[in-house]
């Protein structure tokens, strides 16, 4: 426990950690301490009084949730953006970064989600490309350039030659490439940020390889990721960032995915569980038997009553957002029925599925949900367009009122009606998608990833939006791969693990350990034949009970 580093940095608000502790062993040199540092961004506070010390030679990963403030932080450390408040101190100096150029200079290098690689010059020009300024290049002696490039390609083990064409590489290669780029330069300190997001597995273990024995030449590295398992792979040290603030430094063989999700979501949890509204439920809104669509999923059921929030976990590709195109018309299911409101119903489609009082608020708003280029006003009316032009024409009154209702209710911050979607923020966009189903007063409503990319701010938000619709007695069926979300809204929920329901939980006893064991398709065994949940569902309500009998 005491062995722990640095554990005093931690103290938000407190004295700060002293010095990078002199009293360590040699090989606990810290190279770098960011001090302190606090970013804003209009309406947003990114950054609150981060401290993160990395030493020569570590992986320390840098983990939290979407907004928890990661990128930014790494931008302020790669001279992208300047912080308002803070110190940054390498190798016990304190520094000013103008820019990232300058970070490079010094020998504090990003390593970018998208690749920066020129894909028709060879794999040397592109090693050197930001090392040389343009007008160097011409002069420069080629024999040399390749045969510096070559050394670094060495050094990383890398099966390409200085010669070949980056277009010409797999993505893993090309990140091979802006790896040795960094090496060029010999870092002090690389930066990956989601590095693996785009390689397959076999790639991956490519670039966790070169990690390896970049840390052995005593760089030091810090990666960002939200995959546990790659985090305790990988790194020596875990820091855990949530909601712009510092929440622990633990060395990860000290520590446990349990530790680090709770430094995670900590008081998170918490504060949502006092939001649900555990009132009275009311009648079935809906309900399904059976359910299957090839390939997709299969023998699904399950019911929602009116002011109830069901949520569903599950890994990606476990069905979940297919499942819920089907229930609004944009997949025909092979097998299974589907009851609105008690009734038996089959829908023709998404037209019908609305005119039946569904709304569905899609994954990926941007393709989906919303016309960017469309103005806030126009966005919140769209899928009324029809109603109002049907009661004749096109009412721009009508337009305008439904415009501030909704901004007023879901506390939009747009400028004004006119504003383009396009330049809100992602939380704000996606009250837009939200208010544009609300005007046409849903009886249920199902939310994909309502949270997914936006502000934690923005967030809770929507949690409390969330909240308040099922209060108001619209059924709600939230999809979400953040357990701290799916837990914190739901009254209950469901697991899916590939195509299938695993489980089926009462959102206020419900585990982490539950939900990850269910989801990956742990419980199918014990909780998710025997989800003994009837109580909490009512009657006969309950999904699986009434599976049995079409
Ligand atoms: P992470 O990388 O951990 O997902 P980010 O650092 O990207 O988080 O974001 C932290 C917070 O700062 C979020 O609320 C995000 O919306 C906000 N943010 C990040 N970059 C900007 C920006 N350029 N302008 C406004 N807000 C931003
Ligand atoms: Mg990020």
């Amino acid at each position: 426990m005491d062995a722990r580093p640095n554990r005093s940095a931690t103290a938000p608000g407190g004295a700060p950690s002293d010095q990078p502790s002199p009293t360590s062993a040699a090989n606990d040199e810290t190279i770098l301490h960011l001090r302190g540092i606090t970013k804003t961004f209009p309406g947003v506070k990114a950054l609150d009084d981060v401290d993160l010390e990395v030493r020569r030679g570590e992986v320390h990963a840098l983990l939290g949730e979407n907004g928890a403030g990661k990128s930014t932080l790494m931008k302020v450390l790669s001279g992208i953006y300047q912080a308002n408040s803070g110190e940054i101190i390498l190798e016990g100096e304190p520094i000013t970064l103008n820019g990232p150029l300058d970070a490079k200079s010094k020998g504090i290098l990003l390593i970018h989600q998208e690749l920066s690689l020129v894909p028709g010059l060879s794999v040397a020009e592109n090693i050197f490309l930001g090392s040389l300024p343009t007008q160097a290049l011409r002069s420069v002696k080629w024999s040399k350039l390749r045969s510096d490039a070559q050394e670094i390609l060495d050094r990383l083990n890398c099966t390409f030659g200085p010669n070949e064409r980056v277009g010409k590489l797999s993505i893993a290669n090309q990140q091979m490439v802006e790896i040795a780029r960094a090496l060029a330069f010999s870092p002090k300190i690389v930066i990956f940020d989601e590095p693996t997001s785009s390689l397959t597995e076999q790639e991956k273990n490519v670039l966790f390889e070169n990690i390896n024995r970049l840390r052995d030449q005593g760089v030091a590295m810090i990666y960002i990721s939200h995959r546990m398992d790659e985090i305790f792979e990988l790194s020596d040290r875990i820091t855990v960032l949530r909601d712009g603030r510092h929440r622990g430094t633990v060395f990860t063989d000290e520590t446990n995915e349990d530790e680090v999700t709770r430094l995670m979501i900590g008081r998170y949890l918490e504060e949502y569980f006092e939001e649900i509204d555990t009132g009275t439920l009311g009648d079935e809104v809906l309900r399904v038997d059976g359910l299957t669509v090839p390939d997709l999923f299969e023998d699904v059921s399950f019911s929602v009553r009116a002011g109830e929030v069901v949520g569903f976990y599950g890994l990606i590709g476990a069905g979940r957002s297919e499942v819920a195109e089907t229930l609004f018309g944009l997949r025909t299911p092979s097998a299974g029925q589907t009851y609105l409101y008690g009734e038996p119903v089959t829908l023709s489609g998404p037209t019908e599925a609305v005119d039946r009082g569904l709304g569905f608020v899609p994954e990926d708003r941007k393709e989906q949900g919303l016309v960017l280029g469309m103005s806030v006003r126009e966005n919140i009316s769209l899928p009324l367009l029809d109603d109002i032009q049907r009661a004749g024409f096109l009412n721009p009154g009508e337009e305008q009122r439904l415009y501030r209702e909704y901004k007023d209710k879901l506390e939009i911050k747009t400028p004004g009606p006119n504003q383009r979607a396009l330049n809100l923020s992602g939380g704000n966009q996606q009250k837009i998608v939200i208010a544009k189903w609300l005007a046409r007063n849903p009886r249920l409503l199902i939310l994909d990833e309502p949270t997914r990319g936006i502000d934690v701010g923005s967030k809770s938000e929507i949690h409390k939006l969330i909240g308040e619709l099922a209060a108001n007695g619209i059924a709600v069926i939230v999809i979400s791969s953040e357990m701290p979300e799916i837990m914190g809204v739901s009254h209950r929920i469901l697991t899916m693990y590939d195509g299938r329901i695993t489980g089926e939980f009462d959102g206020s006893t419900v585990t982490e350990d539950d939900l990850i064991t269910a989801s990956i398709g742990g419980a199918a065994a014990e909780g998710g034949s025997d989800p003994s949940q009837a109580g909490d569902a009512g009657d006969d309500g309950d999904a699986s009970g009434a599976a049995s009998t079409p």
